[in-house]
């Protein structure tokens, strides 16, 4: 094993820092001891140093998998400027070029070498277990149709373990749900993978979703004391960027509109006029954001629920990147869940999308802590609520779900793992449906016994529950659900759990939010259609309502 001093003083040498950043150390010895990985940090995170000071130090070539061309020439010039030798090979380079570095590879002249997925194949051959030191796979989500950028050539790269079972493996992104993490390690073929997780809590933003409704007038009242504060207003449709925008304008504020139908040179204007702090408010399409450096943004709204909640974490994460607390405001209607239905329906991985616009759904629909939620998704349990979201600071009525959960909890089990939410309601509600007859699990210890309660609570105590953490839902295999670690400390070391009780109405604990009535009665009111949406899957029913809520855009 290499001592801490040696990587440190390389760290200093070869990059002028004084200490690593969280998680960092441990890949860079799992890769000096040989292991294969997946390291989920954030952007930002410093991934790259993670392989490139291994690759310093280990005999051979560490070859980088990375998507996109343009970056691999900033990414080797910084190496440069570092003195590194580095190179990268890609269908953008001569012949000669190409060639050039392959004889540089040949000679062990260089440490690192950047290359695009597609031209991998080109390289294979004049790679062996001897001048090879490590794969790194830069964007390792690519891999995965359940992730959220799948890019068809990064499936090949399961080979790379294939053929050379002796060097390791490690698999680098910011973003990658529980499924997509699972997905990465089977196709890369490296089971044994050492798991690096960093922490996605962003513990300075505060989390709120209010119902889409009467939008504009909200947020009038919202930046009525933030006139003098840089935020994101982030919209599903060019147009209505700019109907919002102009909307903002007549209402005294300096806003400006930012989607990719605007030209470059504009573009690049309105973007610097963001950054500087002349334009304090930017009402945009998700084309606003990548690449953006601004640390003081104060607050996001999203006007329009995002398509999946990796979408909604990166743009959240654009606020308070100084640190200090920021705001972060999601408009939730079914005219967006409709619109977003629409545009899956087209694309080519449209159950996965539509699953994942499920689990934004669920989100939204949270009653207990969203930080506990959000992490969740991606794979980090936090064991205390946040106390910095809208369900920590006006909590619903809770009861002790304990013993309802040890129901679901042990129900789940005895169908091996292997049902989704709408079987595991039947079964406890002791339904005679025929396909649960079938199966036999009229016969299985927990049926019947949730028979109280009615079919739609029940599902949506269960939907808590994988809020929670307790269940997880695995939408890529037909949404069956699976225990939790959690789960099992409550079904077997007596942990507690609180349910919000949907049954609100006449308990007296509720006043608070009744107070704010337009919060709670307009969740009743979606929650509501959301169970006809859910039991009827017609979509055109609810175009009605969709467009009352959406009058304020016209
Ligand atoms: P990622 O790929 O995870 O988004 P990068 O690898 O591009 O992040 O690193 C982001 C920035 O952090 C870079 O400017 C990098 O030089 C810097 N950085 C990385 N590691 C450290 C460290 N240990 N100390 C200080 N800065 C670091
Ligand atoms: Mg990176
Ligand atoms: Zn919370």
């Amino acid at each position: 094993m290499i001592t801490t001093d040696t990587t440190t003083t390389l760290l200093k040498k070869h990059f002028g820092f004084d200490s690593f950043r969280p998680n960092q150390e441990a890949i860079i010895n799992d890769l000096l001891s040989g292991k294969d990985l997946l390291a989920i940090m954030p952007t930002g995170g410093g991934k790259s140093l993670c392989f490139q000071l291994p690759a310093l130090m280990l005999s051979g070539t560490a070859i980088v998998i990375s998507p996109l061309i343009a970056l691999m020439k900033d990414q080797v010039d910084a190496l440069h400027a570092n003195g590194i030798p580095a190179a990268f090979y890609n269908s953008s380079q001569s012949i000669d070029t190409q060639n050039e570095v392959l004889q540089n590879l040949r000679e062990q002249n260089i440490k690192l070498l950047y290359v695009a997925p597609e031209s991998l194949n080109f390289l294979l051959p004049h790679l062996n277990e001897n001048n090879v030191s490590l794969f790194a796979i830069d964007e390792a989500h690519c891999i995965s149709a359940w992730g959220h950028d799948f890019r068809p050539a990064y499936t090949q790269l399961g080979k790379l373990k294939k053929q050379f079972p002796n060097i390791p493996v490690a698999a680098f992104t910011a973003t990658a749900d529980v499924a997509t993490q699972d997905d990465i390690v089977k196709q890369l073929h490296i089971p044994k993978a050492q798991k690096h997780l960093a922490s996605f809590d962003r513990k300075n933003l505060y989390l709120e979703v209010r119902p889409g409704t009467n939008r504009l007038p909200q947020i009038l009242r919202f930046l009525r004391n933030r006139k003098e504060e840089s935020g994101i207003i982030y919209c599903l449709s060019r147009r209505s960027t700019e109907t919002l925008a102009e909307k903002l304008v007549a209402n005294g504020f300096q806003a400006q509109a930012y989607h990719a139908g605007l030209d470059t040179e504009e573009r690049s204007r309105i973007q610097e006029d963001f950054v500087n702090d002349r334009t304090p408010i930017i009402v945009a399409t998700i084309a606003f954001g990548m690449g953006i450096d601004k640390s003081n943004v104060r607050w996001v709204i999203h006007y329009n629920m995002p398509k999946n909640i990796e979408g909604y974490y990166q743009e959240i994460g654009r606020s308070g990147r100084d640190s200090l607390p920021a705001q972060t405001l999601l408009f939730y209607s079914f005219a967006d869940v409709v619109k977003l239905r629409q545009f899956i329906e087209e694309s080519p991985n449209r159950e996965f999308q539509l699953a994942k616009l499920e689990r934004m759904q669920q989100f939204a629909e949270a009653l207990s802590c969203r930080r506990v939620a959000l992490l969740n998704y991606f794979g980090e349990h936090i064991s205390e609520d946040c106390g910095n979201c809208d369900n920590c600071k006006t909590p619903p009525q809770f009861f002790d779900g304990t013993v309802l959960t040890q129901k679901v909890c042990s129900a789940v089990y005895r169908l091996s793992e292997n049902e989704p939410v709408g079987m595991l309601v039947d079964v406890l509600r002791g339904s005679k449906n025929a396909q649960l007859y079938e199966k036999g699990y009229q016969n299985i210890k927990t049926y019947g016994t949730a028979k109280d309660i009615p079919w739609l609570d029940l599902q949506q105590y269960i939907i808590q529950m994988v809020n929670q953490g307790i269940l997880e839902i695995r939408f890529h295999e037909k949404g069956r659900l699976l225990l939790t670690p959690l789960a099992k400390k409550i079904l077997f070391e007596g942990r507690k759990v609180k349910l919000a009780s949907l049954q609100t109405k006449e308990k007296p604990a509720l006043k608070e939010r009744v107070e704010k009535p337009e919060t709670f009665g307009l969740f009743e009111k979606l929650r509501q259609l959301r169970r006809e949406i859910s039991i009827e899957e017609n979509v055109a029913a609810y175009i009605v309502f969709s467009d009352a809520s959406l009058k304020d855009m016209e």
